[in-house]
């Protein structure tokens, strides 16, 4: 199956732990990260602290959707996640944003992500691996949001200079 995760960090060094999200993704049984959307650095919605990093990785998965999430919340903890407050600043967020073409409505997973059409730093680098996903008018709705594309996948990466 495919799976596209948002990955958001804005404590602590955010590229390195993004980074390092991308490849404990890669080392999940009977995954590969297809591809990686370019960096975005973006300001925090409903929230303050600094300026997030934030990117897309679109995965080929066995993994069900609940066994994934659960995969994502280890790496997390493994980043030393702490959840203090709602929308606190936090050393590594991964969100799955869609999970194939399912629709789950459940109580520790709901996908697509019901926030996702709110916001750019979603909405933009799931639009370089999944153009046409989201309509223009709701990349339009969200073009008041700060953002900016920092780097290009292999670069991000370290995978050129
Ligand atoms: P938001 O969900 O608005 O992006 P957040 O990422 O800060 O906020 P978290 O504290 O990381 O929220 O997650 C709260 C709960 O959301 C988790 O315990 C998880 O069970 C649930 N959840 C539901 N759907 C998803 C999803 N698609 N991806 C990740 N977590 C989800
Ligand atoms: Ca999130
Ligand atoms: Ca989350």
């Amino acid at each position: 199956m495919k799976a596209w995760i948002g990955l958001g960090a804005n404590l602590g060094d955010a590229r390195a732990a993004l980074r390092a999200a991308v490849q404990a993704m890669a080392g999940l049984p009977g995954t590969q990260v297809q591809r990686a959307s370019s960096l975005y650095r973006s300001a925090p919605v409903d929230a303050g602290g600094p300026d997030y990093l934030n990117a897309v990785a679109e995965l080929e998965t066995g993994l069900g959707p609940l066994e994934l999430l659960h995969a994502l919340q280890a790496m997390e903890q493994a980043a030393g996640r702490e959840r203090p407050y709602r929308n606190a600043p936090r050393t590594l967020d991964l969100d799955l944003l869609l999970y194939d073409e399912q629709h789950i409505d459940g109580p520790e997973l709901t996908v697509p992500h019901p926030r996702m059409l709110e916001r750019a730093f979603v909405l933009l680098p799931l639009a370089e691996l999944r153009p046409g996903w989201a309509a223009l008018g709701q990349l339009q709705a969200v073009a008041a949001q700060r953002i900016e594309r920092l780097a290009d996948a292999a670069q991000w990466l370290g995978l050129t200079e």
